[in-house]
């Protein structure tokens, strides 16, 4: 690919579905926030904080950033950094997962988190041109009692800021359908619900999430494909993926590369399958490069690129008007790219 087909995706106008604001948080941060808070750091150049070749460094990692953040201010922080950091990237709107199961072991009450992340949106929407909505995730292997626990107290938050629930970290050794009772509480509270499946763990976790749960989207569902009655299914109901390659490839290690991801394959059948970043901090590698990682991979066109732009407006769960409003801005911005780049206008 060209410098100027490159730069071209960047500048592409984008949103995102799945990004975690702990793993979204640049490594400078962490060390400060480390320093002042009197976690002791593993390395000595901040640079180095987020060099992991496994899952166990990466998970290992993702616990000092987790003792790191202590405050509402540092969440505050991260969060509107990495919200700055989204807009050099072209993202137009987020939604945006924080996971307070990691520091509540650590004594932080999701009230403080909440109370940073929350500000932190209002003040980014304010201020950098971002649309911002948050999901709560509740973290799989710490139980059905800490997911219920969850549910409840994002029912309990304003719906505009907190629009949704759901649920990470591993799939193996984890019973989903222990999980019912959460998620019946969520819906119940009108909260969205999606949930991380079928990344590291089999289809039937997706099928668990959209049959039983209700989930209205899936993180991931890399082995979707697996199951083609449930493939099948996922197209009729335009139940949406939010799938990151290049994650798949660096930290689940399910796939050796982007090429080899079955995303392609996904939206040739039909799948509203998005494109995001996951832990764009953590992987150096923001949704941007992952745009150009993807044309690459599959020798997608411009057009079809853009197309995927406008599948993450439908993904996303904004409301109707804002949906709207948001493929006049992406339309018009296409246009105006396109012919900064001299390139024709979209067919
Ligand atoms: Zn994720």
């Amino acid at each position: 690919m060209t410098v100027a087909a490159a730069e071209h995706l960047r500048r592409l106008p984008k949103v995102e579905l799945h990004c975690h604001i702990e793993g979204a948080s640049r490594a400078s941060t962490i060390a400060d926030l480390a320093r002042r808070n009197g976690v002791e750091f593993p390395v000595d150049d901040p640079a180095d904080l987020y060099k992991f070749t496994s899952l166990n460094q990466f998970l290992d990692i993702y616990d000092v950033i987790c003792a790191s953040l202590q405050s509402a201010d540092d969440f505050h922080r991260i969060t509107y950094e990495c919200l700055e950091d989204a807009v050099s990237a072209g993202v137009r709107y987020r939604e945006m997962f924080f996971s307070p199961g990691f520091v509540i072991r650590l004594g932080v009450p999701v009230s403080t988190v909440w109370e940073g992340v929350s500000a932190a949106v209002v003040d980014a929407r304010a201020d950098l041109d971002v649309g911002c909505r948050m999901i709560l995730d509740f973290d799989k292997p710490s139980g059905p009692g800490h997911a219920l626990e969850m549910a409840e107290f994002a029912a309990a938050q304003d719906r505009d800021l907190l629009i949704g629930m759901g649920a990470d970290s591993v799939e193996r050794g984890i019973d989903h359908r222990a999980f019912a009772e959460a998620y019946a509480a969520a819906g119940r509270a009108g909260l969205k619900r999606t949930m991380h499946a079928g990344e590291d763990g089999p289809a039937e976790n997706i099928a668990i999430g959209v049959r039983e749960f209700g989930c209205d989207r899936i993180d991931h569902g890399f082995r979707l494909l697996d199951d083609p009655a449930l493939t099948d299914e996922i197209i009729d109901r335009q139940i949406p993926l939010t799938v990151c390659p290049t994650s798949n490839v660096m930290i689940a290690n399910v796939v050796p590369d982007v090429a080899s991801h079955p995303i392609a394959r996904q939206r040739e059948l039909g799948v509203l399958a998005t494109v995001n970043s996951d832990d764009p901090g953590m992987m150096r590698f923001d949704v941007a490069d992952e745009y150009v990682a993807v044309a690459e991979a599959f020798d997608y066109t411009l057009e079809e690129m853009e197309a995927i732009a406008l599948d993450g407006i439908e993904a996303s769960w904004a409301p109707d008007d804002e949906k709207a409003a948001l493929r006049r801005r992406f339309e018009s911005e296409f246009a105006d790219l396109r012919s900064e780049y001299g390139l024709p206008a979209r067919a």
